[in-house]
């Protein structure tokens, strides 16, 4: 890289640091006496994870000991608020022996400031003389400038540190690096000859475990109070950079001499500008070319914009966070995640350096979780409602209730409920992809679009993308074309689309699924993917991805805009008529043709008092007489269900429901077999149905409800068309226009015809062998050339035979 062009006088004073203004209020000989007070609250942190109290019993191996022990009882007490933080919490209280291993760059060192300042790992009394406590600072190489009067004096200097992490982080890290290369050679010998490596880089520092207090909404984390101290977000990663390396100390060559020095010009930590150095003393030269790691020290950086979770509008506050070394690998777009950062500003961009406005951003310390779990929060009391609600009724009473309560102005069409309800549970978390996916085909007023409406208002955390203006980007995730997350602005920003951006408990709509391969466009690859694997691969970012983990509603009308209904007669199968890929259909759970035909009486019927309750406000919650149960009850209920989510089937279970598929292959009589995929969705359902009974065991209730769902389905009713072949319709018609043939063929006393022949003999005999009305030429001719190529047989005549335009049969 050279900096050739670049005016070498363009330096700026580094700006001020906006941390170090922010402190407590404290008089100006408690502020000269911090620094010391600090530097021996690590150097006491230091000794004891370090092993120097190894003669008295506090080896390596016994500080890892009474880390394990200690985060049991941090556990047991509750301070670990999220499971997933347990593992890096715990290793934060491990020796450094233990934490840096033995690699010429070190792993990072944690610290836990909870842990640090509950100190449950300090032993209660200590053999260590207290003659050798005050002079300690001696024992090793470095200067810490400090002794301690007694164990208890050193174990008060010890939890000191947890205030001192989260109130001046940037004076502990300072200390730090002075501190630890004097350190490493007392943990291991070795480090004295890695530390001589010029690849060698000290490890990099990360805190978490941040006391409650510390937590802070999005919102909160950008108020100026805040700045320099260290707080705990909870929100969702909307946008992420590719990762960047980031000069520390950059070293410089003058571009032009013969046999230049090296020039170390440290860096703006908190600015995105490079400092240069000042001229060459040689007239004229003025490039400088930048010498990259080991001459330069850098560090790989990753920038993010993270937004409150659970909200459903795209504007609401969002933080500039960034990620530094080995944090960078631990995060992907869309996430949900749980963050302790520190708080610092920067200029907004390039023109606004000498704005004294800035803005406020988050360098990330620690990640507490990456997968957190944050469903709707049901209260204490709307728990105690549901439950007493739910123990009254049986699951068939329940799912009664449930189904009159779902979308309540759409009367009738149970089934559809059903597999809608099923899929805001989900199945089992113990299966590859516990996520349901259900596509609703339908007729315009068949009700499709309230029930789907009604499903995305389950939960704050779902997302709707319409197919008429999806793109790759929005659907499942892109790059942004103006990113504000580096000064310089960068084109090759992660932006998770809608199905990487669904929270816990949520799901993603896709309406208007018709239109999605609209105009030219493609997108059912990355659909396919997304819907499968749950994760897709960012060709623009190297090694880029993002995770679509979420069940999808899919809703789509026939696409001919001139013939607003689903043509049962068409040669094209219902998937067809809406655009949507024979492999895209195939990922799908339950699909569902909902045909705006007539009714049963009784259904009819309802539907016609549905309409008239709808005029007396029966469905609306406020009425007092209405047997629906509200919407929050609803989501309540929900997120408790979707808490069982380990399921299980018993072995009998599933010879039950492997039954019931061997059935469905077998007991075809078109030929069609029904998937094997049929029973991994049935697994699914019938773990669903589980849920809803607040158990983790599947009974034979649950199974035969999840087999009478799947009956309503297109993979049932023809499982072909679910595969993306015939429509039932077209079956039965191909069998209607076989049968008209062979009556034809045994009467006439030809053995040789054209096309024409074939089709006006079957016109002709149509009605000997069947009702209705003759279908169009079009159908007749590819249901024709179908018989030829699959090779059907009739008993006596054979099977049909072709030579040049010529048709025959060839049992002749
Ligand atoms: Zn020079």
């Amino acid at each position: 890289m050279t900096t050739e062009g670049i005016p070498v006088w363009d330096i700026e004073e580094p700006d001020i640091d906006l941390g170090d203004l922010v402190l407590e209020d404290e008089n100006d000989a408690l502020v000269a006496n911090r620094t010391r007070e600090m530097k021996r609250s690590v150097h006491a942190w230091l000794c004891f994870h370090s092993g120097l109290f190894a003669e008295w019993g506090l080896t390596h191996d016994a500080v890892d000991e009474s880390a394990i022990l200690s985060s049991q009882r941090m556990q047991s007490e509750g301070h670990y608020r999220w499971d997933s933080a347990v593992e890096t919490r715990r290793s934060a209280m491990h020796s450094l022996r233990t934490q840096l291993g033995d690699e010429i760059t070190p792993s990072p060192i944690i610290f836990d400031a909870e842990g640090i300042a509950l100190g449950y790992n300090l032993p209660g009394f200590s053999d260590i003389p207290e003659a050798d406590l005050r002079v300690f600072n001696e024992r090793f190489d470095g200067d810490a400038g400090c002794g301690y009067e007694s164990w208890g004096d050193f174990c008060n200097y010890y939890r000191n540190l947890a205030s001192y992490l989260v109130y001046d982080l940037s004076a502990v890290l300072n200390i730090l690096e002075d501190l630890l290369p004097d350190y490493l050679p007392q943990i291991d010998q070795a480090w004295v000859e890695r530390q001589q490596n010029r690849h060698y880089r000290q490890p990099s520092i990360q805190v978490v475990g941040v006391h409650c207090d510390r937590d802070r909404t999005v919102d909160q984390a950008l108020s100026a109070r805040e700045l320099g101290r260290l707080v705990r977000v909870h929100g969702q990663i909307t946008m992420l950079s590719p990762r960047k390396t980031q000069y520390i100390t950059a070293a410089f060559h003058c571009s032009r001499c013969d046999d230049p020095e090296v020039q170390l010009v440290p860096q703006n930590r908190y600015d995105d500008d490079m400092l240069f150095p000042l001229p060459c003393s040689v007239q004229g030269h003025n490039g400088w070319n930048l010498l990259e790691p080991p001459e330069s020290t850098t560090i790989s950086i990753r920038r993010a914009l993270l937004q409150s979770a659970q909200v459903n509008s795209s504007d609401s506050p969002a933080v500039l966070v960034e990620f530094q070394q080995e944090l960078t690998d631990q995060i992907t777009g869309g996430e949900e995640v749980i963050l302790v950062g520190y708080v610092r500003s920067r200029p907004m961009n390039k023109t606004s350096k000498r704005d004294r406005n800035r803005e406020v951003y988050l360098v990330v310390t620690g990640i507490e979780s990456n997968s957190v779990q944050t469903d709707v929060e049901v209260l204490p009391e709307e728990r105690e409602m549901v439950m007493e609600w739910a123990n009254a009724r049986s699951f068939r009473e329940r799912l009664t209730e449930l189904t009159r309560s779902f979308a309540p102005p759409i009367v009738g069409r149970d089934y559809v409920k059903h597999a809608l309800i099923l899929q805001q549970v989900g199945g089992s978390s113990l299966a590859q992809r516990s996520d349901i996916h259900v596509a609703l085909f339908g007729d315009p007023g068949t009700g499709k679009t309230v029930m789907s409406n009604y499903s995305l208002s389950l939960s704050p955390a779902s997302r709707y993308i319409s197919g008429e203006r999806a793109t790759i980007p929005g659907m499942i995730g892109g790059q942004s074309t103006k990113s504000e997350l580096f000064s310089s602005g960068d084109k090759k920003v992660i932006v998770p689309g809608v199905l990487a951006s669904v929270g816990p408990g949520g799901i993603a709509v896709i309406d208007e699924a018709h239109f999605l391969d609209k105009g030219g466009k493609d997108l059912s690859n990355e659909l396919n993917t997304a819907l499968e694997l749950q994760w897709v691969p960012l060709a623009f970012v190297d090694g880029g991805k993002v995770v679509t983990k979420t069940p999808v509603l899919i809703a789509a009308n026939p696409k001919k805009g001139n013939n607003t209904k689903f043509d049962p007669l068409s040669n094209l199968t219902f998937a067809q008529q809406a655009g949507m890929k024979d492999s895209t259909m195939s990922r799908l759970d339950v699909p569902i043709v909902m045909i705006d035909n007539l009714l049963s009486e009784d259904e009819e019927e309802k539907r016609a008092i549905a309409a008239l309750m709808n005029l007396n406000g029966d469905f609306r919650e406020d009425n007092p007489d209405s047997e629906i149960l509200n919407l929050r009850f609803m989501q309540c209920f929900f997120s408790i269900a979707r808490e069982y989510s380990e399921v299980r089937m018993t072995p009998d279970i599933m010879r039950y429901m492997a039954k019931d598929q061997v059935k469905s292959r077998l007991g075809r009589s078109d030929g069609d077999s029904v998937s094997n995929r049929r029973m991994n969705s049935l697994g699914r359902l019938a773990c669903a149905a589980a849920k809803l009974s607040f158990s983790n065991v599947v009974t034979k209730e649950h199974a035969d409800f999840a087999i009478e769902i799947m009956s309503k389905t297109l993979m049932d009713v023809s499982p072909s068309a679910a595969e993306g072949g015939k429509t039932m319709q077209q079956s039965n018609r191909d069998e209607a226009i076989w049968n008209a043939l062979n009556t034809f063929y045994a009467i006439t006393d030809k053995s040789q015809f054209n096309m024409e022949d074939l089709v006006e003999g079957i016109r002709k005999h149509w009605n000997d062998v069947n009702e209705g009305d003759v279908p169009k030429r079009d159908s007749i001719v590819q249901a024709i050339t179908g018989f030829l190529s699959t090779g059907k047989r009739h008993p006596q005549n054979g099977g049909l035979r072709k030579s040049g335009k010529t048709w025959g049969f060839d049992n002749e």
